[in-house]
């Protein structure tokens, strides 16, 4: 509840109080290792958003994968969520480079 709580109060620092009704659609990444579940962050934000100037806001969330790079092997692999190998040559000393991601990728307005 509070991650959505989180990227409405985001919206409206970044957004003019005037224009809030004037957001269409508010994009997120995603990473699977971010610990938020899409479905019910889009539950929480149904809920906050209505009775708010935010009403009529969508939001597309985008997944980001978990990949890592190796430090044996220096190969870029794809894991699957608690997997934390190499899938080349199965060494654990991995660097891992997406999937924690948080983030608003844009808020885009109606003109
Ligand atoms: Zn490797």
């Amino acid at each position: 509840m509070s991650i959505a709580q989180n990227i409405i109060e985001i919206v409206k620092e970044h957004v003019p109080k005037e224009a809030n009704e004037k957001v269409k659609r508010i994009r997120l990444k995603i990473g699977e290792l971010s610990g938020v579940v899409p479905d019910s962050l889009l539950f929480c934000f149904d809920i906050l958003k209505n009775g708010s100037a935010l009403g009529n806001v969508s939001v597309e969330i985008e997944h980001v994968p978990i990949t890592a790079r190796c430090r044996s092997c220096d190969k870029t692999s794809q894991l699957e969520y608690g997997v934390f190998f190499c899938t080349s040559c199965h060494s654990s000393d991995i660097e891992l480079l997406t999937g924690k991601e948080l983030n608003i990728v844009d808020i885009e307005l109606n003109d």
